[in-house]
């Protein structure tokens, strides 16, 4: 039997175990950084099948690592994610992300003696807010990488589409407390400098380049309604289509909350939280993970910009290796998006699990290609290095 046969009959043989396994996660949604059970359940299912899983990589509890094949040769990395969003829980599906990337890793560690380089599977926390793979690039996990793949449940079959630059700021206005019938003349109303942040930002809108998203809610808009409010705060996230203009539209939202501090005699503290980067298609590994994909039946479009783009720290894998982030779809075309109350629903259901598979599938033989295929792996490589000039 040829590998790949056996990456497939592998598992073909497991693919009850990882549907169950993804519908435990799914019904036992954990948020970022506290993922503990599902990252015990997939260590578990790792070391039954006779493979050493490291755990706490990088300082974090819910990391895992595991390693097949053998040292010296390429290396590629298959990520799992498992975080669920609060209240709504698995909308975005990252149970199905994780057991595509056990699923994968399972299949090759059937033939992990054949294996001309080494396979990684990762466990990575908090992709919603937190950015585990960022504290696992900075431990250097992802050192020494030919390629890195995961899978992401969707409305349609996508090999490549990007991924937002991102960054968290959250302004904190002080004003002056009076009563606000009273002597309303004597209070500064650190509300007015939130809502003027919010206007003064809407304003700029006209100048932000395409692509970009600024977006707030507030956190904090007083606490009386007798009162000038003393404090008030809001968030903003600010998002651009590449992290160097990031910087750009960051000073120009930080300009406006400092205008709006200015003209309601407020002061303002200003935190900020690094995002993730943009997303890095490698596309010499997106049209081997498309190939491995379409000879399962499935029609993968290579893009498509008349959908809307999120934030991951996937994008900051791929700026340190050649990367993918393909998509697979979980329903019909328009009929449910990541982090809406439906989406729930398909990341539990048949459809899910048979784009779990699937995944699970193309990643494996796309990695088992990555090991073999010198010339793809130059491809990938030459590819990453012309992006990041
Ligand atoms: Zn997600």
């Amino acid at each position: 039997m040829a590998t790949s046969d056996k990456i497939l009959a592998a598992i073909a043989s497991q693919s009850d175990a990882l549907c169950s396994l993804s519908r435990r996660i799914h019904a036992n949604p954990e948020l970022r950084f506290a993922e503990h059970q599902a990252a015990a359940w997939l260590g578990a299912a790792v070391e039954a099948a006779g493979v050493p899983v490291e755990r706490n990589v990088a300082g974090m509890a819910t990391a895992f690592r595991a390693r097949i094949g053998r040292p010296g040769g390429a290396r590629v990395a298959i990520l799992a994610e498992y975080d669920a969003l609060p209240e709504i829980g698995h909308a975005c599906g990252h149970n199905l992300i994780a057991t595509g990337a056990l699923g994968a890793f399972l299949g090759l560690a059937a033939v992990r003696d054949d294996l001309p380089g080494e396979v990684l599977l990762l466990g990575t926390p908090a992709e919603e807010g937190g950015g585990g793979k960022i504290k696992l690039i900075d431990a250097g996990a992802f050192e020494g990488l030919d390629a890195a793949m995961m899978f992401h449940p969707f409305d349609r079959d996508l090999l490549a589409h990007g991924a937002l630059a991102s960054e968290w700021l959250t302004f904190a206005f002080t004003g002056k407390p009076s009563h606000a019938a009273g002597a309303p003349w004597d209070g500064n109303s650190a509300l007015s400098g939130v809502i003027q942040t919010f206007n003064l930002i809407d304003s700029q809108r006209v100048h932000f380049r395409d692509g970009s998203r600024v977006h707030g809610f507030i956190t904090n808009g007083g606490q009386a309604v007798n009162i000038i409010p003393e404090h008030a705060a809001c968030q903003f996230s600010v998002r651009a289509t590449e992290t160097g203009y990031l910087g750009v539209l960051v000073e120009q939202v930080l300009g406006c909350a400092r205008a709006a501090a200015l003209a309601t005699r407020t002061t303002l503290h200003v935190s900020r939280e690094k995002g993730y980067a943009d997303m890095r298609n490698n596309m010499s590994l997106a049209r081997a993970f498309g190939r491995h994909l379409s000879a399962q039946g499935r029609a993968p479009a290579e893009g498509d910009d008349t959908v809307g783009q999120g934030s991951t720290d996937m994008g900051d894998v791929s700026h340190v290796v050649p990367a993918i982030h393909p998509y697979l779809g979980i329903c019909e075309k328009n009929a449910s998006m990541c982090h809406q109350h439906d989406f729930v629903k398909h990341a539990g259901s048949d459809r899910g699990m048979e784009a779990m598979l699937a995944a699970a599938r193309a990643m494996a033989l796309t990695a088992e290609e990555v090991l073999r295929d010198g010339a793809l792996r130059s491809a990938a490589r030459a590819e990453f290095d012309a992006a990041r000039r």
